[in-house]
């Protein structure tokens, strides 16, 4: 990366506080927001390890959809998202990942009255934040995206600051870039982690003292935190998604009437639905989709595309991570240790501005105060909800 490039990527935090360099970190998960947060604090010169009890992307981060936008009514979520799409874009290229840039619709049908006026709300907000966000009806969406149906369509929202990649690609380059930015790699290293002093704990049982823990395990992270003593309020969901071959260009969608979303996909177009609303179990849990889970979505799909040809290529599940508010937990949690989790299936999108505001949390500048993951005392009980379902709350 050339030193212009490494300076527009440094888009959303302020410059880092401390120096990184003499510190040592570890990170503890190579999702897209591990990495994203190892290339960060690597670049500030911290000796950072970056450990996987799997692969690269072996966890959400390689299953999910790659939807990508800065559509959030709420303006902190506003503001990571554009800072997300814009460091997409910059790292995005031949030699990297692709990012496509895609419009993003979201709309509710006729009949559906609360979530149309939601939608209404969230658009009116959006551009008080400043996000490119205009609301369309039926005749609009037609002129504009002729494959979709429309004429059932009550009111939508059609967002500029959008685009979609390989989630698993983005996150395999930022772990690249990580290394190359002087930090270690340690794939199939399934660590414990440690406090006072923060350490990690190898499975032969090795320990390691650093200055910093950073717990970005995605699905598991709960269950790391409270081996160390340390509950969290968060519970893993399942979530499902398919592959369809089909001739796609754009949008990518969320029906939000019909609860599903989809997107093109060099093989034809990528689409997925809903949650389960119980606490999955990250060690167990059914990673094939299940028996009528495509024909129920791919049914409600051609409602949307009349005239696309759709026929299964791949279904799958993967674990999201919810929390009470659905607002993900950022920051610091004790005095050295740090963790990233509770994205209610909006992780990937946030992933190179969240990593970037942790790698700078880390060296001591100022956390996310509405991820603040002390707002919980971590023995709540709460309901999962779907992070992309639109009611007065959205
Ligand atoms: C089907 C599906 C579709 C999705 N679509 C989208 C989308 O379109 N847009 C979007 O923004 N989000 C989407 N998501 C959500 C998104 O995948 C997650 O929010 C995001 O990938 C979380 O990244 P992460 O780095 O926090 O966690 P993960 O990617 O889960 O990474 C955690 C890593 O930690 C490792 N790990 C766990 N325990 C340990 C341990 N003890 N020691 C070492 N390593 C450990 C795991 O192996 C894993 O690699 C989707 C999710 C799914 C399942």
């Amino acid at each position: 990366m050339t030193d212009s490039l490494e300076a527009e990527l440094a888009v959303g935090a302020d410059a880092f506080v401390r120096e990184g360099e003499g510190l040592e970190v570890a990170v503890v998960g190579a999702g897209a927001v591990g990495a994203t947060t190892a290339y960060d604090l690597a670049r500030e010169g911290v000796d950072v390890t970056l450990y996987d009890r799997g692969q690269v992307a072996s966890g959400a981060s390689g299953r999910a959809a790659g939807l990508c936008y800065d559509a959030f009514a709420d303006p902190v979520d506003a503001e990571i998202g554009g800072d997300a799409i814009k460091r997409f874009r910059a790292f995005s290229g031949d030699d990297t990942f692709p990012f496509v840039e895609c419009p993003y619709v979201w709309l509710a049908r006729e009949g559906d009255a609360d979530r149309a006026d939601a939608i209404r709300d969230q658009i009116e907000r959006m551009q008080e934040n400043g996000v490119v966000a205009l609301e369309g009806d039926a005749d609009a969406l037609e002129d504009r995206f002729p494959t979709l149906r429309t004429d059932d369509v009550a009111v939508a929202g059609i967002a500029g600051g959008a685009g979609y990649t390989d989630p698993g690609r983005y996150t395999a380059c930022l772990a690249a870039a990580a290394s190359g930015a002087g930090a270690s790699l340690e794939p199939n290293t399934s660590v414990r982690v440690r406090t006072d002093p923060s350490r990690v704990v190898l499975e032969d049982g090795t320990e390691r003292e650093v200055d910093a823990v950073v717990v970005t395990a995605g699905a598991h992270t709960k269950r790391v935190l409270a081996d160390a003593g340390v509950p969290i309020a968060m519970k893993p969901y399942r979530v499902q998604a398919l592959v369809a071959r089909a001739a796609l260009e754009e949008p990518m969608c969320y029906d939000a009437s019909s609860g599903f979303y989809l997107r093109p996909h060099p093989e034809g177009l990528l689409a997925g639905d809903g949650t389960e609303h119980v606490e999955a179990d990250p060690d167990d849990y059914e990673r094939g989709a299940d028996p009528d889970f495509a024909k129920d979505l791919l049914e409600r799909v051609h409602r949307r595309l009349p005239g696309a040809d759709l026929e299964l290529d791949r279904a799958w599940a993967g674990l999201c991570t919810a929390t009470p508010d659905r607002d993900p937990l950022v920051g610091e949690l004790l005095s050295g240790l740090y963790v990233a989790t509770g994205f209610q299936g909006h992780g990937f999108m946030r992933a190179p501005a969240v990593g970037e505001r942790l790698a700078k949390q880390v060296l001591g500048g100022g956390g996310i105060d509405a991820f603040d993951p002390t707002r919980f005392d971590g023995d709540e009980s709460f309901a999962i909800v779907d992070g992309m379902a639109i009611d007065s709350e959205s």
